[in-house]
């Protein structure tokens, strides 16, 4: 083989373009998928199983390195087909585009068998049940295959890996290190495949053998010994979505995160978004870094997941990830909650009620949606919603009911009639949670209230109705606001100068790169830590989009928004009791105050039954 870091470094300039040679392209593919022999197990007891095997004998020697043997008895290779086996991205798995974005076998990239031939000596023997006998191809020798001995299905031997490419030999560990890697490696497979038999021997000696079983009974055969006298099961499913498996109760968790099995359409994955969702499941109940056993089977429509996003396979791209993230945390919290005594409730602990912690919590990978929000896509969430094992009923107000839905409530058990009757929809504030919520006790129980969301919503309607008179008042400021502008956003101030002055805002150039905010609509005034500069590019922005004279008619919604947006008190302002109570006033007073204009609700109300349910307590 050719070096090319032997080359001259100054002819590097002059070289031609030229396609890489079929050996070399395999090569360079097989480091991706070919990273030590428990990759070539993992891949030859997949496309067994992909065969349909119902056993599965696997033989090793030098931990896999020397030579590695895997034999099934599923469905075979016809005699003129194994020379593609063989072929890169040749397979017959898929065969179109949309057969790839559903795709239920382990294998479809067809590369496999080619990548594993460029750096080790591969040989096949291959038996179909309507061959008379068996056929052996040596991928070295003439790609014909010679007639064998053998009975149905398929023995493929990997010997001397990467000799071809010594260079990636020497990343390889001791043959005890290895053999480790393969037997987890075959573990985890196994795990999934309880119906198939499975037997393992390094240097003639058996290391496993697993009969067909339960998926129960593999599991446990499986999984350190302590699990199998504590654990519990976990069942959830939603339309599209289902989860099944064992969760170690938190008494037998370990130091080590090695014992933790999670399957996506029956496919081993290490996923960030998933073990996350297992192990916030036991954020009450376990104490810093132990870590939970587990074996999760997750099953999901696989057009909702991208399993094409890693050569190996062993990670995936699900869809809507935070609703998925909800679904596993709540299915294992049940499972959990069935035994394990939750810690006293106190104040902080409402945190539970409805994952408030999950939504701001520092979960950096994917940032998930307020849960009482509604995530994208929104029918998919609320599927997820209803079937939340122990959170089913949180009412969120989708229709604009409000306030009527709230007048009749649904259950008072919480005060006295005569006081239920003289309570205002939303009810009284009693605190704030987070910088974030307000928390008013109704007649039917809790009402949470998302503060930005809501007095968006209430600055909203009023702009509108301003405007639709042709009177949204103004508020000169004491002292313009001067702020950094490029040319375009002081063009655009005096393009549009008209309209900004019919929505209350008066931009004038104060520099050639500067801006003079001098007067803002009366509502916003209002709102102290509002940042004039920022809400003033907003806009501009919005009109160099939304463009021409008739963007207050056309776009008038959106331009609103953007105003009301930044008028609303942010996050963390602290607000007094009276306060909050105004803003539920004003509230009720607002058409579809239910909603914020980015379409999520602005408030949600937890029945006394529903919080009953949340503690499992019965009535
Ligand atoms: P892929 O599994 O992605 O299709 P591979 O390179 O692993 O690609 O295998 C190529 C093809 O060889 C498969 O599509 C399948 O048709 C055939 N094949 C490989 N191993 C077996 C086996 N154990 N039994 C039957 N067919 C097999
Ligand atoms: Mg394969």
């Amino acid at each position: 083989m050719s070096s090319p870091a032997t080359l001259p470094s100054d002819t590097a300039a002059r070289r031609s373009i030229q396609p890489l040679p079929d050996l070399l392209v395999s090569q360079i593919a097989a480091g991706e998928v070919v990273e030590r022999p428990a990759s070539v197990v993992k891949e030859l007891i997949e496309n067994a199983l992909d065969a349909g095997a119902t056993r599965i004998d696997v033989r090793l020697d030098g931990g896999g390195i020397k030579r590695i043997v895997v034999a099934d008895n599923g469905g075979g290779i016809a005699r003129d087909e194994l020379p593609l086996a063989l072929a890169r991205h040749a397979t017959s798995k898929i065969a179109t585009l949309a057969e790839l974005e559903s795709v239920a076998s382990l294998g479809f990239r067809g590369e496999a068998l080619a990548s594993i031939a460029s750096v080790a000596a591969v040989s096949i023997t291959s038996r179909t049940p309507a061959a008379d006998s068996a056929f052996t191809l040596e991928a070295e020798g003439e790609a014909r295959a010679i007639a064998a001995a053998g009975s149905v299905g398929t023995r493929v031997e990997v010997a001397d890996l990467f000799f071809k490419t010594p260079a990636r030999r020497k990343f390889l560990r001791t043959e005890q290190t290895e053999l480790g890697h393969c037997l987890t490696q075959i573990e985890r497979i196994a795990a999934a495949h309880p119906q198939v038999a499975f037997s393992v021997s390094h240097a003639g000696r058996t290391l496993l053998q697993l009969a067909p079983a339960t998926p129960r009974e593999r599991a446990l055969k499986l999984l350190p010994e302590e699990f199998a006298a504590a654990h519990r099961s976990v069942q959830a499913e939603a339309p599209g979505i289902r989860v099944q498996g064992w969760v170690g109760l938190p008494t037998a968790a370990r130091a080590r995160a090695d014992a933790q099995y999670f399957y996506v359409n029956g496919r081993y994955v290490r996923d960030k978004v998933l073990s996350h969702a297992v192990r916030a499941a036991y954020a009450d109940v376990l104490h810093g870094a132990s870590q939970p056993m587990y074996c999760l089977f997750l099953d999901i429509d696989p057009t909702r997941v991208d399993v094409n996003v890693h050569p190996t396979k062993i990670e995936v791209r699900l869809r809507d990830s935070s609703a998925v993230h909800q679904f596993v945390l709540h299915a294992v919290q049940a499972a959990l909650a069935e035994t394990v005594r939750m810690p006293a409730p106190t104040a902080t602990n409402v945190q539970s009620l409805a994952d408030l912690a999950a939504a701001r919590s520092g979960y950096a990978p994917t940032p998930l949606q307020p849960p009482l929000g509604i995530a994208q896509p929104v029918a998919a969430y609320l599927d997820l919603m209803a079937a939340r094992p122990a959170l089913v009923p949180v009412a969120a107000p989708a229709s604009a009911a409000f306030p009527a839905d709230v007048a009749a409530p649904t259950a008072t058990a919480a005060m006295p009639a005569q006081q239920a009757a003289s309570m205002p929809p939303l009810g009284y504030a009693i605190a704030q949670l987070a910088g974030i919520y307000v928390l008013a006790q109704n007649s039917a129980g809790l009402v949470i209230v998302d503060m930005h969301a809501a007095h968006e919503r209430i600055v909203y309607e009023k702009l509108k109705h301003q405007l639709d008179a042709h009177a949204i008042p103004q508020q000169r400021l004491l002292i313009p606001q001067v702020f950094a502008a490029d040319a375009l956003d002081v063009a655009s101030s005096e393009e549009h100068a008209d309209t900004l002055a019919q929505i209350g805002l008066d931009l004038a150039p104060a520099a050639p790169t500067q801006l003079a905010l001098r007067a803002v609509p009366a509502l916003l005034a209002a709102v102290d830590g509002a940042d004039g500069a920022a809400l003033a590019r907003a806009v501009l922005r919005d009109l160099r989009e939304y463009g021409g004279s008739r963007v207050l008619t056309e776009h008038r919604n959106e331009l609103l928004g953007t105003l009301a947006c930044h008028a609303a008190v942010r996050a963390n302002r602290r607000l007094t009791l009276e306060e909050m109570n105004a803003l539920l006033r004003e509230m009720e007073a607002t058409e579809r105050a239910d909603q914020c204009n980015h379409g999520r609700p602005t408030w949600v109300q937890l029945s006394i039954g529903d919080l009953d349910r949340l503690f499992l307590r019965g009535r």
